[in-house]
């Protein structure tokens, strides 16, 4: 798997590569990226292409706003459409350093090879990460701006004639193949329009790089195919939202350190505890995972995502869901987090939380295997169970009250956070909707 300068120099020449794409992620998981011609491939190689970080979200820093990609050549991909003169494009994701060649810390990704080796230290060789992330293929105007309106109504692994997407979302698996993901399913989702294409998992490194990608490549073939792609929490209202499922388990070598097969949910110790400090944490990772004002209106009661901080090995109500699988394949499945989500600040968030909850040696609360959300109050309070955070504002002071999860995040990428949501919060109180305006003008 490991790539080289040469490798990538090969790969230009044979491929026709005009354009080198690079790329690197913002605070809000906004994939960033500036395309230089092949004539630039060595400064590319040799960490020589500089930008201004202080036009970057979360990136401001007074005394120094010049930056320096450092691309990461196990990232190298060449896209399989070619530019209008028929040239290719590489990609490759950068991380940001300074212009002295220090990490740059508020490159989230930097931040996430940071918790890894907390986690290294800790004797735990890999973080593996599987996420299933949900999108809507919305109809275009005449004008090419998005719709509400849908190119389909079938639901859940629907294929029929009437499926019009299915043809599109055929089009991101053999683009995503070309490029070198392992594609294990591509299915339409229950809500209108709404698909879900996942790919094998693999390190937490490699799988927030692909997801990133994966985001990027669903946005440009749904465009080709006349659609628009949207990652958005909960598009439309009414209907099934969009989720990020995801499946974590440790590595120790090849084994599994989350599998045991005397425990009753086949999980070991190591697991039980990473879960509880994934439950003891979750009302910040919530702002992490969930970091939009519409992200708070995909997890209510009646459509599959989760409402209330708990767990179980059976039913798809509770925040993290133990699915049944052996060895290998043994997780957790977080099921809160929503592609919105900065993948790379998630992923620190869940195993910072994790990796204290295997220090700390505490055993999880019990599963609930019912569904939640026909217990009443008192039942949920005598269980112990507690509500996710219902606004963004409430998870934001979840937020700033957990002093582990900011740590997670290092001091700069927690205070661009910070900055960076309230202002969005306030935005959006300050916002006179259509919904006000129908209510209460009449008074
Ligand atoms: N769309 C649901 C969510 O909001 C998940 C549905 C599913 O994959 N079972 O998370
Ligand atoms: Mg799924
Ligand atoms: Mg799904
Ligand atoms: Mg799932």
């Amino acid at each position: 798997k490991k790539i080289t300068a040469d490798d990538i120099r090969k790969s230009v020449a044979e491929n026709d590569v005009r354009f080198l794409r690079l790329t690197f992620t913002d605070i809000n998981g906004t994939l960033k990226a500036v395309e230089v011609p092949n004539s630039q491939l060595e400064k590319v190689l040799s960490n020589d292409i500089r930008f201004d970080g202080s036009s970057i979200d979360g990136f401001v820093r007074l005394e120094e706003s010049d930056m320096v990609l450092y691309p990461d050549f196990s990232t190298w991909a060449v896209l399989p459409w070619t530019d209008n003169q028929g040239g290719k494009i590489g990609c490759l994701i950068c991380s940001v350093h300074m212009t002295d060649g220090t990490e740059f810390d508020g490159d989230p990704r930097n931040n996430l090879q940071r918790i890894i080796r907390q986690m290294n230290d800790m004797s735990f060789s890999a973080f593996d990460i599987g996420f299933e992330a949900e999108f809507h293929l919305l109809k275009l105007d005449e004008n090419g701006k998005w719709t509400t309106e849908v190119p389909d109504h079938a639901s859940y692994f629907d294929l029929t004639s009437q499926d019009e997407s299915a043809s599109c979302r055929r089009d991101i698996v053999e683009t995503l193949e070309s490029i070198g993901f392992e594609v294990e399913a591509a299915h339409h989702e229950v809500g209108d329009g709404q698909q879900e294409i996942d790919f094998k998992f693999d390190d937490a490194l490699t799988t927030a790089d692909r997801v990133q990608m994966f985001k990027m490549i669903v946005r440009e073939i749904a465009k080709k195919h006349g659609l628009y792609a949207t990652f958005m929490a909960k598009p439309l209202q009414g209907q099934a939202g969009n989720g990020m499922h995801t499946n974590m388990s440790l590595f120790k070598g090849k084994k599994n350190a989350f599998y045991d097969q005397d425990n009753e949910f086949h999980l070991s110790n190591n697991a039980l505890f990473f879960l509880n400090g994934i439950l003891e944490h979750a009302r910040a990772i919530t702002a992490v995972g969930n970091p939009t004002v519409n992200s708070y209106k995909r997890l209510i009661p009646g459509y599959e995502a989760p409402v209330y901080i708990s767990w179980a090995s059976k039913n798809r109500s509770p925040m993290v869901r133990v699915p049944s699988a052996e060895e290998v394949n043994t997780r957790l499945e977080m099921r809160s987090a929503d592609p919105t989500a900065n993948p790379y600040l998630l992923l620190a968030a869940c195993l910072a939380a994790g990796l204290n909850g295997i220090k700390e040696e505490k055993m999880p609360m019990e599963p609930i295997n019912g569904n939640i959300f026909k217990l009443s109050e008192k039942e949920r309070e005598a269980a112990g169970i507690k509500p996710l955070p219902s606004t963004l504002h409430n998870a934001l002071k979840a937020f700033k009250k957990d002093e582990l999860i900011k740590s997670a995040l290092g001091n700069h990428l927690t205070q661009s956070f910070i900055g960076s949501k309230e202002l969005e919060w306030n935005q959006y109180t300050q916002t006179v909707s259509d919904w006000e305006r129908n209510r209460y003008m009449g008074y």
